[in-house]
C-alpha cells in the first residue's frame, strides 16, 4: 500500500501568519468563510485584549469533553489566549447525523471543534492519538496509543502554545469514567513537568526550534461540587463565575458556551443557554499556589517580555482614543504598537500578538479582503483564475502595495490608495503546480497505526487541520508600516435556501477512482464482478485503469477510459477470482494518465454547520474469501441512524430491500426471509413503535427479525421484542475479549458452524448496550467480559415466537462488516437464515 509522504509545495511561513478562521466574531452561528471585521463593541474588547499576554490551555480527550463556558470566559472575559487540546479527534464515537465512521467521522468532529472555537474564541490543538473506542482503563489506553508518543505530543503543544496555566477536564483518579479521559489528565500532569525539562523530547528543541516551557500551575476543573461539604483535608478550591455577562458582546459566557457546544451536532449536543451565575471550581494540582485567582502572581502585561514595556503606551492610547462611531481613529496608535512589537525578540507569543494587532486594524478599518477561485476544485498542473478584492470601509489612509498567490502567478503590484468604500479588484492567473498533493486531512496522508496517526512532518503535529490549499497575501501599508494579510483561497456560491456559502479551494485527482462498498466478500469460489467508477477531475482525461490484487487472486485486464467533461463518470467492470481457501488482502485501483499513476478516491462530506470536507483516500477495497453458506434470499432492512450493513448483506448474495415506514405499515412483509433493524432504529424512527405489532405478527407467522443495538437514551416506548427485555449500558470494549458459547443453538451451528475462530480479528469492540435483563423465554447464547470484569450474557439473545425467530444483538456488526471481519459475515448469515431449514 502506497501513501503520500509529506505534503509537497507547503507554504513558506511568512513573518505574520494570521489565525485564519479562529479569530472571527462571536456573531451567531459564525459560518465558515472569510475573516469579517468585528462590530464596534467587540473592537473595544479586541483593543483591551491586545494589552493582555496571559494564556490558559484546557486539556481533555475528545471533541465535546471541553468546558465551552470556561473557554468563552477565558478568551472573551479574561482576554487571555485560550486553547483546547483534545488528545483525539473522536474517531471512535457514534455518529448521530450520518453514516461516517472511524477516520472520516474524526474529520467531521475536528470540524465541529473548529466551528465551536469560531464561536468561543479559543484555539484548537490535537495530538496524533486515535480515539479507538470506549476504554475502561487508562492502562489500556496508554498501551494502545503508546504513552511516550502521546506525551511527546502534549509536551509539543505546551512548548508551542506556552500556557501560564493548564486546566484538565478530568481527574487522574478514574472518576472521569472513560480510560481516555483519565489518560488525558495523567498526560497533562506529566507534560507539566516534562515540557520544562530540556532533556525530555530534546529533538523538539534541537530540530524543531521549540524551547522548554515552564507552566506556572495546573488545575483540575472539578465536577459539580459543594465546596462547603468537601473534605477539609482536600485542597481549597478556587471559584470562578462562568455565567458573567459581557456588555461588549451583549451575551454571557454561558450563552456563548451553549452555542459553541451546540456545534457538536454529531453527538446530539444541542444545548440550552443558561443565564445567571454559573460557578465552577478549580482544584490546584501542580505548581505555584494561587490564593484568589487562577492567574495569581503571573504578569499578564507586556512587561513580561524583554523590551515589552514600550508597547504599552500606544496600546493604551488606542483604548483611550476609541470611539465606536469612528473606530479608524485607533489605527495610528495601533500601527505604532505594531512597529514596536516588530522590534521585540521573535517568539510564538509575539507573533500571535502581532497577528492580533493586524486583526484589530482590519476591524477598525472595516477592511474586507477576499480571494475567490473561479472553480471550487482544481487538478495538479491546471490553471485557475483567482479574483481578489480589497476594500477599505473607513477614511484611514491605507495603500495596497502588492497582492500575490502562494502558487505561481504574476503578482499584482502598486494598486494604489484604498479610497473609502471603493473596492480595488485584481485577477491572478494561478498555475497549480504539477507536484501539488490532493486535498486531504494531513493526519490521513499515511496509513494510521492502531493507536496513533502517522504524521511525516513533526511540525504539523498538534495542528487542527491541514494548511490551506492555496493562499493570497495582501501587502498593505499604513503610516509607512507594512500590513500583511494572508488569506486562504476560497470558492463562493449562493444556495437558494441557505444563502451565500464559502468552501475552501480543493485540489482533486485528474481522475478519481471509487470502489463501491469497501469490502468484496467471497462466500464461495465463484468469481465476482467488481465495479470501478471513474470520475473526471477536469476536462479531457484519458488513460487506462485496472485493479491490482494480492498473490493468489486473479483479475481481468486493465481497460482504456476517456472522460470528456469535468465530473463525467464512467463505470468499468472487472472480474476478480478468489483463491481456493480462506484468504484476505487489499485490492487497489489504479489509473495511468499521461505517464503518472493515480490511485485515489474523492470523498466529499458536507453538513450545514461545518466547512465542507474533502478527502482523497487510497482507492482500495478489502478482499475476503471465507466459505459461507446463506439460506435466506430476500432481506428487508429498517435503516436506523445509518450503517453499511445492507451492503454487507448484498456481499453475501442476498437481495436487500430498504423498508420505509409505509412498507412496514402496509407492505407484504411475508415475502422476506428475514428483516433486519439497523443500528439505533428504535432510537431514531418515531413510527417504529406504532409499527411494532406488524413486525411481531411477521415473526409469529414464521419470519426472522434481527434487531441490532439501540441505546438507552430516547428509546421509543415500546417492547423491543416479543417478550420483555431491558437494555443496559454494558459493553465489551476489548475486541479480543474471549467469547464463551453458553448453549448449542441452531443459530450458532447452521448453516455455518460458528467457532471461536469467528471471533478473531474483530475491530474496536465486541459490542455495546447489551440487554441487562430479559424474559426467560429468550436464550442467551454468548458470554463475554472485558479483563477483570463480570461477564455479560446479553450480546446475543434469541427467542422462538410463534413459527418465527426473534434475535436481539448488541454485537458491533456495523463495525466488523465494513472492516471485512469474516466471522461477523458468517454469524450474520446464520442470523438471517434462522427461518430456513
Ligand atoms: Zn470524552
Amino acid at each position: 500500500m502506497k501513501f503520500r509522504s509529506a505534503r509537497a509545495g507547503a507554504l513558506v511561513p511568512v513573518a505574520i501568519v494570521l489565525t485564519v478562521a479562529l479569530a472571527s466574531g462571536v456573531a451567531p452561528a459564525a459560518p465558515f468563510g472569510p475573516e469579517r471585521p468585528a462590530p464596534a463593541g467587540e473592537i473595544l474588547l479586541k483593543l483591551k485584549k491586545l494589552r493582555t499576554l496571559g494564556s490558559v490551555l484546557y486539556v481533555a480527550a475528545h471533541p465535546d469533553d471541553e468546558n465551552t463556558a470556561m473557554l468563552s470566559w477565558l478568551a472573551r472575559g479574561r482576554l487571555v489566549r485560550a486553547a483546547y487540546l483534545s488528545l483525539t479527534r473522536g474517531d471512535g464515537g457514534q455518529n448521530l447525523i450520518g453514516a461516517e465512521r472511524g477516520e472520516e467521522f474524526g474529520v467531521i468532529r475536528t470540524e465541529e471543534l473548529l466551528a465551536a472555537r469560531r464561536i468561543d474564541g479559543a484555539r484548537q490543538y490535537f495530538t496524533r492519538a486515535i480515539d479507538f473506542g470506549y476504554s475502561k482503563s487508562p492502562g489500556e489506553t496508554m498501551a494502545i496509543w503508546g504513552h511516550d508518543e502521546v506525551l511527546s505530543d502534549v509536551v509539543r503543544v505546551v512548548r508551542t502554545f506556552r500556557p501560564d496555566v493548564i486546566v484538565t477536564r478530568f481527574p487522574t483518579n478514574g472518576d472521569g469514567g472513560h480510560g481516555q479521559h483519565t489518560a488525558s489528565a495523567l498526560l497533562a500532569e506529566e507534560a507539566f513537568t516534562a515540557a520544562a525539562d530540556p532533556a525530555r523530547f530534546p529533538e523538539q528543541i534541537t530540530r524543531d526550534g521549540l524551547a522548554p516551557w515552564a507552566t506556572r500551575r495546573l488545575f483540575w476543573n472539578v465536577f459539580r461540587v459543594n465546596p462547603d461539604q468537601r473534605d477539609p483535608k482536600l485542597p481549597k478550591l478556587l471559584a470562578v463565575d462562568l455565567g458573567a455577562y459581557n456588555p461588549f458582546l451583549g451575551r454571557s459566557y454561558s450563552e456563548i458556551a451553549a452555542e459553541s457546544r451546540s456545534m457538536h451536532k454529531s453527538q446530539g449536543f444541542g444545548s440550552p443557554e443558561r443565564r445567571g451565575t454559573l460557578l465552577n471550581y478549580l482544584e490546584p494540582r501542580l505548581g505555584a499556589a494561587a490564593s484568589g485567582d487562577l492567574m495569581d502572581g503571573i504578569d499578564t502585561t507586556w512587561n513580561r517580555l524583554p523590551g515589552g514595556a514600550q508597547v504599552i503606551p500606544p496600546l493604551e492610547e488606542a483604548v483611550r482614543r476609541y470611539r465606536p462611531e469612528r473606530p479608524a481613529e485607533v489605527i495610528p496608535p495601533l500601527v505604532e504598537a505594531l512597529r514596536r512589537v516588530r522590534k521585540l525578540a521573535p517568539s510564538a507569543e509575539v507573533r500571535e500578538k502581532e497577528g492580533e494587532i493586524l486583526e484589530a486594524i482590519r476591524a477598525a478599518a472595516g477592511l474586507w479582503t477576499e480571494a475567490i477561485s473561479a472553480h471550487y476544485a482544481v487538478t495538479p498542473g491546471s490553471e485557475v483564475t483567482v479574483s481578489v478584492v480589497a476594500l477599505n470601509r473607513s477614511d484611514a489612509p491605507l495603500t495596497l502595495r502588492r497582492v500575490e498567490a502562494s502558487w505561481g502567478a504574476k503578482p499584482a503590484e502598486n494598486l494604489g490608495r484604498l479610497e473609502s468604500n471603493r473596492p480595488v479588484k485584481a485577477e491572478l492567473t494561478v498555475q497549480v503546480p504539477e507536484t501539488t498533493d490532493e486535498t486531504n486531512p494531513y493526519w490521513l496522508d499515511a496509513a494510521p497505526g492502531r493507536g496513533l496517526f502517522s504524521v511525516a512532518d513533526p511540525k504539523m503535529i498538534g495542528r487542527p487541520e491541514s494548511r490551506p490549499t492555496a493562499t493570497v497575501r495582501f501587502t498593505l501599508e499604513a503610516e509607512g508600516e507594512p500590513l500583511v494579510y494572508e488569506i486562504p483561497v476560497q470558492y463562493r456560491s449562493t444556495d437558494p435556501v441557505m444563502g451565500e456559502r464559502y468552501r475552501p479551494l480543493e485540489v482533486v485527482p485528474k481522475v478519481s477512482l471509487h470502489l463501491a462498498g469497501g469490502v468484496a466478500y467471497f462466500a464461495d469460489r465463484k468469481p465476482k464482478e467488481l465495479l470501478l467508477t471513474l470520475k473526471g477531475g477536469r476536462k479531457g482525461v484519458a488513460g487506462t485503469a485496472g485493479l491490482r490484487v494480492p498473490a493468489g487472486w486473479t483479475v481481468s485486464a486493465s481497460q482504456p477510459f476517456s472522460l470528456r467533461e469535468e465530473g463525467e463518470e464512467m463505470k468499468l467492470r472487472f472480474t476478480v477470482t478468489p483463491p481456493e481457501g480462506a484468504a484476505a488482502g487489499l485490492l487497489r485501483a489504479e489509473a495511468t494518465v499521461e505517464g503518472t499513476t493515480i490511485s485515489h478516491d474523492l470523498l466529499r462530506i458536507d453538513y450545514p454547520h461545518l466547512a465542507p470536507i474533502v478527502l482523497t483516500p487510497p482507492a482500495e477495497a478489502r478482499l475476503v474469501r471465507q466459505q459461507t453458506t446463506v439460506k435466506a434470499r430476500r432481506v428487508g432492512y429498517i435503516t436506523g441512524s445509518g450503517d453499511d450493513v445492507p451492503e454487507a448483506l448484498r456481499q453475501l448474495g442476498l437481495e436487500v430491500a430498504l423498508l420505509s415506514d409505509e412498507d412496514l405499515a402496509s407492505g407484504s412483509l411475508g415475502s422476506f426471509d428475514a428483516i433486519v433493524a439497523g443500528v439505533r432504529a428504535y432510537n431514531t424512527r418515531k413510527r417504529l413503535a406504532a409499527l411494532q405489532p406488524r413486525l411481531m405478527d411477521y415473526v409469529r407467522n414464521g419470519g426472522t427479525y434481527v434487531v441490532q443495538y439501540n441505546t438507552t437514551q430516547e428509546l421509543l416506548p415500546v417492547e423491543l421484542g416479543p417478550f420483555p427485555l431491558t437494555l443496559s449500558r454494558d459493553r465489551v470494549t476489548v475486541e479480543e475479549a474471549p467469547v464463551t458459547f453458553l448453549k448449542a443453538d441452531p443459530v450458532l451451528s447452521s448453516p455455518n458452524r460458528i467457532g471461536p475462530g469467528d471471533f478473531d480479528g474483530w475491530v474496536q469492540e465486541r459490542g455495546l448496550y447489551f440487554p441487562g435483563s430479559w424474559d426467560a423465554r429468550y436464550e442467551a447464547l454468548l458470554s463475554m467480559a472485558d479483563p477483570g470484569e463480570k461477564a455479560s450474557e446479553g450480546a446475543l439473545l434469541v427467542a422462538r415466537y410463534g413459527k418465527g425467530t426473534y434475535v436481539y444483538t448488541g454485537l458491533a456488526f456495523f463495525r466488523q462488516l465494513p472492516a471485512g471481519v469474516p466471522g461477523a459475515y458468517r454469524l450474520l448469515a446464520n442470523l438471517v437464515s434462522a427461518g430456513k431449514k
